[in-house]
């Protein structure tokens, strides 16, 4: 089956909102065209999220989000909802960033409520997973991916699960310019989809696009995506750049 490939950038705490129209402004045009072939993702800080979709009308780009709460409204200081990430135009949430889990506590458990409320507002979650480099040196990468998955679908439908995006993003990759292998990263998808395919059926394995991000690159994209089980790439570092255009060239 052929899925069509995801080029997602995460701007994490980057740009402000002038630096997000003029960059946004130039990316247009260089990847007009390819954006029809391969998803383009930017998932930027919130109070980007506004002039960001504005700075992408007429092209394919989607503007996403890189966290948001599982309620719908209320006393909850500081957090943005799902209704007011869809009511802005958002498309894509990405859910379960490691720094995520490692600086603001997030969880196996909150992952899955998260998950959920995006679902629940059409929303397309990007659900991160991933290994610390003690885990692989343990040789427990696999079953600690698994666990993950498992938990991040938990009561998630067959149809629902089907227009999720996964990334697995090994944490020792993310930001250290040390990327996995090809065959680490296509042992891990293939992994992640057959886990998948446990907790759903062969066809919504099939169809699930799965990422793979740490210190993706417009030198390694190509290679990567070019694997079996790897349907492009959540991009930190070199979201930032115009070179980011040549990796969603990588995906064409
Ligand atoms: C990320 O933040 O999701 C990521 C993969 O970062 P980088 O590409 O900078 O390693």
């Amino acid at each position: 089956m052929s899925r069509k490939i995801v080029a997602a950038g995460n701007w994490k705490m980057n740009k402000d909102p002038f630096e997000a129209i003029s960059f946004l402004k130039e990316m247009g045009p260089l990847v007009k065209g390819k954006d029809e072939d391969v998803d383009v993702i930017f998932c930027v800080p919130f109070i980007d999220i506004l002039p960001a979709i504005d700075s992408v009308k007429g092209t394919n780009i989607k503007i996403g989000a890189q966290n948001m709460y599982f309620e719908e409204n209320g006393a909850y200081t500081g957090e943005v909802s799902p209704g007011m990430l869809k009511s802005a135009g958002v498309t894509h949430v990405i859910i379960g960033h490691s720094e995520r889990r490692e600086y603001f506590s997030e969880s196996d458990i909150t992952v899955n409520k998260k998950v959920k409320k995006a679902i629940e507002h059409k929303l397309t979650p990007i659900i991160c997973c991933g290994e610390t480099l003690e885990q692989r040196e343990q040789g427990i990468t696999i079953d600690f991916i698994r666990q993950q998955i498992k938990i991040a679908f938990l009561e998630v439908s067959k149809d629902d699960a089907k227009d999720t995006i996964i990334a697995y993003e090994p944490i020792w990759a993310i930001g250290t310019g040390k990327t996995a292998t090809t065959e680490q990263a296509e042992e891990v998808c293939g992994a992640i989809r057959k886990t998948i395919e446990e907790l759903y059926d062969t066809d919504t394995a099939q169809a699930i696009r799965i990422l793979y991000g740490g210190s993706c690159n417009e030198k390694n994209a190509k290679e990567l995506f070019a694997q079996e089980d790897i349907d492009g790439g959540l991009v930190g570092g070199a979201s930032l750049k115009k070179e980011f255009a040549q990796i969603v060239e990588a995906g064409q």
